[in-house]
């Protein structure tokens, strides 16, 4: 037997897109031999009963942060394997650290959780995507999508790296930006 060290992260701490991200790639995982199957581009993910597990090692082939991966979520991984760890487990029961900034749940999720879940970086949690070029929110990206039998519709799968912006009609390359509190919000 092999003893390896561990961490645990509360999911708090992930970006919602990404955490909504692999909730439905874990949601819509197919099985291998009554194994569930979590077919994300970059991370090998196993699903657990709180979160799910994220293994370290691809950070071995990639010692950048690979650009289908937020800054955010990337400084967790790292944060992790720095301390040693070969699995980093986001744990929904784990409490928040206040070394990183928390993300609050969106629409329809809230659980009463009595307003203690304030995002550190932005007033309202929210981002925007912009084109690093001329800054339109006109951007789009490679994305798969799995028919989803219970929502009768396509659910959004894994988002891929290639960028498109209709402002510039080339390709594009994204950044994130805080919503709200700058110049583009309500007329
Ligand atoms: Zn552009």
């Amino acid at each position: 037997m092999r003893r390896f060290p561990v961490c645990a992260c509360s999911t708090a701490h992930l970006p919602r897109a990404e955490h909504d991200t692999i909730d439905r790639l874990i949601q819509h995982a197919p099985r291998r031999s009554g194994r569930i199957i979590v077919d994300h581009p970059i991370l090998a993910i196993e699903a657990h009963q709180y979160g799910f597990w994220v293994h370290l090692g691809f950070m071995d082939d990639w010692p950048e942060r690979p650009d289908g991966l937020s800054p955010e979520f990337w400084a967790l991984l790292a944060d992790a394997r720095k301390a040693g760890a070969n699995w980093l487990s986001f744990d929904g029961d784990e409490p928040p650290s206040d070394r990183f900034p928390v993300f609050a749940a969106v629409q329809g999720e809230a659980t009463g959780d009595a307003g203690e879940s304030v995002n550190a970086a932005t007033p309202t949690g929210k981002i925007t995507i912009r084109c690093s070029a001329c800054g339109s929110a006109e951007v789009m990206r490679d994305a798969w999508a799995r028919w989803d039998d219970d929502a009768q519709d396509w659910a959004l799968g894994a988002v891929f790296d290639a960028a498109f912006c209709e402002v510039c009609e080339k390709d594009a390359t994204l950044s994130e930006q805080p919503l709200g509190g700058s110049q583009h919000t309500h007329p």
